[in-house]
């Protein structure tokens, strides 16, 4: 096994470093606060070509590896968590069409995602159905030529911005992991609706949508009718690890930001940095970040070598890296003190955005749950 960068590697991430730095970072407290997508952010993210990343050669973009995507992800998880999602979200919402699409299907959908001038969503959770997807109630049967969905998703990201999104929904109910199918739905389409948005703790862009009789031609399907869950999960295998290359991103940014505040915040006569409490903060801090970061790279390496499964290992990285960044930014905000807490702060919004990562794409009872799975199988 052999974690270190190429020299490709290398330059990809003084690459994003540099385009973060320089122009995301001047406008990320803005579009971190956005509830939407910030149309200036996206637009970063299409002109300096990264969005390619989240696509395959042959369909305009530069091909998906898992460790470009974790490099990319920390990249700009350390400066924006809305540029994160914007980047990351345009692979997680077309990987279905990249798996299970006909060439067809992925000539007409990747390109203008890979060139940012169509915006991916992924719709796979509902309001009754998060961790236990297989009991969604989204419906889609086939009347002539059509596909006719009815149903409602929930936590959605990008909803309501996108404009191409991947659905599943049942086609065989009754039939478990084999009923539920995948299909591409256009926003605009009638009968789609993706007016209404949430409001969370941190300004993710998400939304609830939903479908009323909702016609979309039979060519919309991807891959095989009933196989849909195996598509949402190969999708789910390939994104899980770079989960926690973000959540190594954010822990980056306020480990970063604790050392500057305590070398330079006096007390007692000297500087916060002085104090053993403090510098053991520290200490767990970077051994966290390097323990997650090694974890993230080794199940990346893994699946973009061809291991067959990395569901074990990407279960590893994402539940330790996750839980390590929301202690390391819980540790930076105690650094800080009241200071931490201040609107404005950016270990204040950090505490905020890491929230989620310990309960999308698999909360870490479900990564619990994969992995015990997979240790007593062995
Ligand atoms: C910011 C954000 C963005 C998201 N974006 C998307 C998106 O783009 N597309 C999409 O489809 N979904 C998205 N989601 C949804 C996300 O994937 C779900 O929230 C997640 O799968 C958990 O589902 P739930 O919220 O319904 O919680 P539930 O499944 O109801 O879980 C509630 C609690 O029960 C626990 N639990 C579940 N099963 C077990 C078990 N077997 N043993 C013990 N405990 C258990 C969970 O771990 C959790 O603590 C997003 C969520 C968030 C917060």
């Amino acid at each position: 096994m052999d974690f270190a960068f190429t020299p490709k590697q290398v330059a990809l991430q003084q690459w994003v470093r540099q385009i973060a730095e320089e122009k995301i970072a001047p406008i990320a407290e803005e579009a971190d606060e956005s509830p939407t997508v910030h149309a200036g952010l996206m637009a970063i993210l299409a002109n300096e070509g990264l969005l390619k990343y989240c696509v395959p050669e042959e369909y305009g973009g530069v091909g998906v590896r898992v460790m470009d995507l974790c490099i990319i992800r920390e990249e700009l998880a350390r400066v924006s968590c809305q540029a994160d999602t914007n980047f990351i979200m345009q692979g997680l919402g077309s990987y279905p069409i990249t798996l299970g699409g006909t060439d067809e299907q992925k000539a007409k959908y990747l390109p203008p995602i890979a060139r940012g001038e169509s915006i991916a969503a992924f719709a796979l959770t509902e309001p009754h159905a998060g961790s236990d997807v297989i009991s969604m109630k989204t419906e889609a049967k086939l009347d002539g030529d059509d596909w006719v969905l009815n149903g409602q998703k929930k936590f959605i990201s990008q909803a309501g911005d996108a404009s191409t999104y991947t659905v599943f929904a049942q086609t065989e109910p009754g039939q478990g992991s084999r009923g539920i199918s995948v299909f591409v739905v256009e926003a605009g389409t009638p009968g789609f609706d993706d007016s209404k948005r949430m409001d969370l703790m941190a300004a993710h862009p998400t939304g609830e949508p939903k479908w009323v009789d909702c016609h979309v031609p039979q060519a919309n399907l991807l891959g095989e009718r009933g196989r849909g869950l195996r598509l949402a999960m190969g999708t789910l295998d390939t994104f899980r690890t770079t989960v926690a290359a973000a959540a190594i991103g954010m822990a980056q940014a306020a480990y970063e930001a604790s050392i500057e505040y305590a070398k330079n915040r006096q007390m007692f006569g000297q500087n916060l940095s002085d104090f053993q409490a403090t510098q053991f903060k520290l200490a767990d801090m970077a051994v966290s970040l390097d323990a997650a970061r090694l974890l993230a790279q080794r199940a990346a390496w893994l699946k973009d070598s061809g291991q067959e499964s990395v569901i074990k290992e990407a279960s590893f990285a994402k539940l330790f890296g996750t839980e390590a960044a929301t202690r390391i930014i819980h540790e930076a905000v105690q650094i800080h003190g009241g200071a931490g807490l201040e609107r404005g702060n950016r270990v204040e919004r950090l505490y905020r955005e890491v929230r989620a990562l310990t309960i999308y794409e698999g909360t870490s009872e479900i990564q619990r749950e994969t992995i015990a799975r997979q240790i007593l199988k062995d």
